[in-house]
């Protein structure tokens, strides 16, 4: 089982490199983290979450399951949503489970990539999934939640970690 890479850990503050082969391999890490999330109970995973620096995520969100390689984010609807957000590199020490704040999204994008086969695939998303499409992505870039928030509120997080 891959371990889940936490805040403090250089591999998540580092951008991720493109994906460049299609192979088994590729196939096995996505099975890998669909396992590693599913362990947590996860509803995202990007790669750089269990140290493998490339760009690809994996998810189950609403019933919304799927794998994104070489992600590409468009903002749809630019309108802020403003919802509780935690991520499974962010846990609170003493109880292990994310730390979840209060977190301005995008209402709506859309995401283009490649499926596990090379395929190329595009997901339009709203609502949580959106949110959800704009966390990892975040990841694949070295970014983590806890930096779109108002520095205290960051810092008391940090403090829980
Ligand atoms: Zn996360």
């Amino acid at each position: 089982m891959r371990e889940i890479r936490v805040l403090g850990d250089p591999v998540l503050r580092t951008p991720a490199e493109p994906v460049e082969g299609f192979d088994r391999e590729l196939r096995r890490l996505i099975d890998e983290m669909f396992e590693a999330m599913y362990a947590v109970d996860g509803v995202g995973l990007a790669g750089p979450q269990i140290g493998v620096p490339r760009r690809l995520f994996v998810y189950d969100i609403n019933r919304r399951k799927g794998h994104m390689i070489n992600p590409v984010l468009t903002v749809d609807d630019p309108e802020e949503v403003l919802d509780e957000e935690g991520c499974l590199s962010v846990p609170d020490r003493q109880t292990g489970t994310p730390i979840y704040a209060t977190v301005a999204r995008a209402a709506g994008v859309t995401v283009e990539g490649f499926d596990r086969l090379g395929r190329p695939q595009r997901v339009k998303a709203r609502g949580s999934l959106a949110r959800c499409f704009q966390h990892e992505t975040e990841h694949l870039d070295g970014r983590l939640y806890v930096d779109r928030l108002p520095k205290p509120d960051a810092r008391k997080i940090m403090l829980r970690t």
